[in-house]
């Protein structure tokens, strides 16, 4: 009787040093699958944000040191100098950029059209999230980026409904405004690389720098007349988020943009896809909130019909 005890008690005591030993070998097991799977997805997109932000150093890096050397604003003499995308400073006062050219629009209709340059990158989706969200058709000027992982950023541009336009495929200035050869064949490059991709045959262009840059070694007119007769439009911008300055945070972008835009009546918003522009991705439910509680406006994507804000004629 008392063996019979004693066996049982050493079956059950053995159940549980087994039991025990299991999930001792267990459960550390299933944590370190967790965090591996965990990591990975982390490491994997690490190295997506990585990768594009070594994209953007490698197109920018060189040329903002170009650009620093450019065209500083000469005095303290208004507050139209603006410091624009890629550090170009344009004077606003040499240039027709009322965006109101059409009489016409000057007591009706205040069209706003968001612009992004330079992506795809990590934010495209999370701006186009926004941008659903808000039910916002925006226009985004795209570069050449031939890696997979862009592929279903600019499908999903294109599928949105917004438009599609161009922004030089290698964003290299040297290189682009090098000759009116380089141009075309850059421009010549991104379109059917983008009509490979999308399916979109794209008919507006935004200049790096806007058509008023100092760097091309062309004169920007040749590379207007050349856009002209492939039948593409370029578009400058009358107002800027400033996301490419420094100092640029949420509270800026937003000023910059919602107290500029009542001056317009038609406004074209420069502002920035790229993997350092978080601040734009942050400050742009508000930004578009204000504009929509702004009277007799309205959000439109760049169309056939828009007309064109230009620095240069
Ligand atoms: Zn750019």
């Amino acid at each position: 009787m008392e063996s019979k005890q004693y066996s049982k008690r050493i079956r059950y005591l053995r159940r549980l040093i087994i039991t025990t030993v299991a999930a001792a070998c267990l459960i550390p097991t299933c944590i370190c699958v967790i965090l591996a799977i965990r990591y990975d997805r982390l490491h994997t997109e690490y190295e997506k944000s990585m990768a594009d932000l070594e994209w953007y150093r490698e197109q920018f890096g060189s040329e903002r040191d170009i650009l620093a050397t450019e065209a500083e604003p000469d005095g303290e003499d208004s507050n139209i100098v603006e410091t624009t995308s890629e550090g170009m400073d344009v004077d606003y006062a040499t240039v027709d950029v009322s965006g109101a050219q059409n009489p016409e629009d000057i007591e009706g209709t205040r069209y706003v059209y968001l612009t992004f340059d330079d992506g795809p990158s990590t934010y495209t989706d999370e701006i186009l999230d926004i941008l659903e969200q808000h039910n916002v058709k925006a226009t985004f000027f795209v570069c050449g980026k031939p890696n997979a992982k862009y592929t279903d950023l600019y499908k999903r541009i294109v599928n949105d409904g917004h438009t599609l336009g161009m922004h030089s495929y290698s964003h290299k200035y040297s290189e682009l405004y090098a000759s009116l050869d380089s141009f075309k064949e850059d421009t010549d490059k991104l379109r059917i690389f983008l009509y490979e991709t999308t399916g979109v045959w794209a008919s507006f262009y935004r200049f790096p720098g806007g058509s008023s840059n100092t760097v091309s070694k062309v004169d920007m007119h040749e590379l207007t007349d050349y856009l002209e007769s492939s039948n593409v439009t370029f578009f400058d911008w009358n107002v800027s988020a400033g996301d490419d300055k420094a100092g640029a945070n949420k509270d800026t972008i937003y000023a910059n943009i919602v107290n500029n835009v009542p001056r317009f009546k038609h406004c074209v918003v420069l502002m920035h896809d790229a993997a350092d522009k978080k601040s734009t991705v942050e400050a742009l439910p508000e930004i578009i909130e204000a504009i929509q509680a702004m009277d007799d406006t309205v959000i439109v994507p760049i169309t056939e019909d828009t007309l064109p804000v230009q620095h240069i004629n």
